[in-house]
């Protein structure tokens, strides 16, 4: 696979900038090999900037998805939700996390970038803890519910219901909530007794989430 020194300075780059600082999400960044996931991923693998991976969406920035990384707080036996699997690096670092006892279910709504992650997660050796779907993610997944942790990689108008419901009981989910070219990461936290918090990370830019609760038009 190679390339173990791009990662090692991308992983650099996102210590010192404070965009991550765990252990569990130093070595999946350090592991997961990026430039298999991005179409001419030799030359731009590991640039810390969105890329294209075709049907106009995109692989999000290292920053962004180590930022994910730290606030879902994963580790080994969690039952991850991922909403748009795109390229399937995120999924891969995931299970990178959540292994051995854990599984990720990633569902994609083009059909096209459903088969593209499940052939670079199965490429990667990461097939036997991620399980891709083609479907409407905005619903969740309610044959493989409750989640521990929920992750949503485009932008909500608002937050799914069906995903604050299918979210367990002490579960974290991350949501880009708001307008089109704008929004607010949301934190969401379902606490033992049932109750929902939100807090609000700040800005980001995500492409929109389509289907039942997605963007229209
Ligand atoms: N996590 C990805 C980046 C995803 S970009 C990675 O690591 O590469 C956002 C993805 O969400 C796009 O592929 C888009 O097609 C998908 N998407 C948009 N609406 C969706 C929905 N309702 N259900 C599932 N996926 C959706």
């Amino acid at each position: 696979m190679g390339y173990e020194l791009e990662r090692r300075r991308m992983v650099d780059h996102l210590l010192s900038s404070g965009y991550i600082r765990s252990k569990p999400v130093i070595d999946a960044m350090l592991s997961v090999p990026r430039h298999e996931f991005i179409p001419e991923g030799e030359r731009y693998g590991y640039v810390d900037s969105p890329q294209g991976i075709g049907c106009d969406q995109t692989i999000s920035a290292p920053h962004m998805v180590g930022i994910m990384l730290e606030l879902l707080e994963l580790g080994g036996g969690l039952r991850v939700l991922e909403v748009g699997a795109g390229s399937g690096y995120h999924a891969a670092c995931m299970a990178h996390m959540v292994r051995p006892g854990g599984h990720v279910y990633s569902v994609e709504y083009v059909r096209e970038l459903a088969n593209l992650a499940r052939r670079n997660i199965e490429r990667t050796g990461y097939a036997k803890w991620v399980t891709v779907l083609h479907g409407d993610g905005s619903e969740g997944l309610k044959g493989h519910a409750p989640f521990s942790r929920i992750i949503v990689t485009c932008a909500a108008p608002s937050i799914p219901p069906p995903l604050v419901e299918q979210l367990d009981k002490g579960g974290i989910m991350l949501v880009p909530s708001g307008g089109r070219w704008l929004q607010d990461l949301l934190i969401v936290r379902k606490k033992n007794d049932g109750e929902i918090t939100k807090e609000d990370w700040g800005g980001c830019v995500f492409v929109p989430l389509r289907g039942r609760f997605g963007h229209t038009g």
